[in-house]
């Protein structure tokens, strides 16, 4: 269920492990991968960030693998063209020296620290105390891996059924069903990976309530054409390891585009009744109110983010930039009020639920679904 980027990628895990196995995909809008895999970095990540252990870092590293390997078998357009995560100033090498560290522990192959000599030899217009390069980070349009998949799914008799969104989940009987305005689907299994709703699915199918998505719209301002020669790959500040998801960034895309951003800020849309009623919301805010105050001015005022760049690439004026796209990151918060950071799949009697899929679950897919699949075949039987 859910035909965004990870669950084409389950169906087709399935798939491959048992030809004879009748798999349908649901997935309510007119096309697949519209939602958070269609607006996004576009960044394969290379498994630096991540608490060494982690789901996270396990999948990202093998993950990143995989989406290169496809994308080569398959004729979608990347490239690995390497990040620099830039410490500004001094005071940042602490936790550079951390990102490094957490980068080899995961295995990340060809880090590199840099001195300012070496920043400005990759990134002329970069400045910063030390950075850290990272070859293997790339670029890909992940909808249209998402769009590859499909192609390959259907082609194997596989229904990716659009415009068909899940309302109800029941089990019993050894089977589970899925209630859409079509009729009802009954299978012997089910994985949900329905990004934004998956909450609300999870819940009905039995799980616990904790943890919650809360919105967070990420939008992007882009270079214009004439000011992307200021960036040849990608630049990164060096992220609070207590919120690893802030820090805007610029980065090349597949079509050319440089961007800036994401911002973060809660966007509860039409869940805004579910978001202020869950204790977590409050917690959350209590605790990081600061930092919200910070994301509201850079989502609000485009010089704002403009010099949060202009930190490590002193040319970017406000005036170079141009607004772009938006996306909602789907993001777990506990009741607790913290934000999940890893991964999150919850097992009911006939499902499996994935509760948890940020960022770097695109570049993760195809590992992400081998550990679904591995853990919804015994349900199969
Ligand atoms: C701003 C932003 C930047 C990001 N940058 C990166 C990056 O650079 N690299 C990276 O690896 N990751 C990045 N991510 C994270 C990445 O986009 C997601 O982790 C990934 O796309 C998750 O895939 P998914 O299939 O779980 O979710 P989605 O793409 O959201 O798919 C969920 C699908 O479920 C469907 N659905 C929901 N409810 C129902 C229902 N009731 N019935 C039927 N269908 C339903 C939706 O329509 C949707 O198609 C970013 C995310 C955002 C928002």
């Amino acid at each position: 269920m859910g035909g965004g980027i990870l669950g084409l990628a389950v169906a087709r895990e399935l798939k491959a492990r048992r030809p004879g196995l009748t798999v349908t995909v649901l997935e309510r809008e007119p096309e697949p991968g519209t939602e958070q895999t269609g607006h996004n970095s576009g960044v394969v990540h290379a498994g630096i960030y991540y608490e060494p252990g982690s789901l996270k870092a396990r999948l990202c590293v093998e993950g990143a693998r995989e989406m290169y390997a496809y994308c080569e078998r398959h004729g979608v357009p990347h490239e690995r063209c390497g990040k620099v995560i830039v410490a500004r100033t001094s005071a940042e090498l602490p936790a550079l020296d951390e990102l490094e560290r957490r980068g080899r522990a995961n295995g990340v192959a060809g880090l590199r620290r840099l001195d300012p000599a070496g920043i400005a030899e990759l990134e002329p217009h970069c400045r910063g105390a030390a950075g850290l390069h990272s070859p293997g980070t790339g670029i890909v349009d992940f909808a249209a891996v998402a769009r590859a998949i499909a192609g390959e799914l259907r082609e194997q008799g596989v229904e990716v059924a659009t415009r068909t969104p899940v309302t109800g989940v029941a089990s019993g009987g050894g089977r589970v069903a899925l209630r859409h305005p079509g009729g009802e689907t009954r299978a012997r299994f089910a994985v949900f990976c329905a990004g934004s709703e998956s909450d609300r699915l999870a819940e009905m199918g039995g799980a616990p309530s904790d943890p919650r998505i809360v919105p967070f719209r990420g939008s992007y301002l882009r270079l214009r054409p004439e000011r992307r020669h200021l960036v040849r790959s990608m630049l990164y500040p060096v992220p609070d390891p207590s919120l690893p998801f802030l820090g805007v960034h610029l980065t090349r895309h597949i079509g050319g585009e440089v961007s800036l951003g994401p911002t973060a800020l809660l966007w509860p849309g039409r869940r805004l009744g579910s978001t202020l009623a869950w204790p977590g919301t409050w917690r959350m805010a209590r605790r990081w109110w600061r930092t919200a105050a910070v994301e509201a001015r850079h989502a609000v005022d485009r010089r704002a983010l403009a010099r949060a760049a202009a930190a490590y690439v002193p040319e970017l004026q406000p005036g170079d930039f141009e607004p772009w796209f938006a996306g909602i990151r789907a993001q777990a918060l506990g009741r607790d009020g913290v934000l999940v950071d890893d991964f999150v799949v919850h097992h009911t009697q006939r499902a499996l639920h994935v509760r948890n899929a940020p960022s770097p679950a695109a570049t993760s897919a195809f590992a992400l679904a081998r550990l679904l699949a591995d853990r919804a075949e015994p349900g199969l039987d």
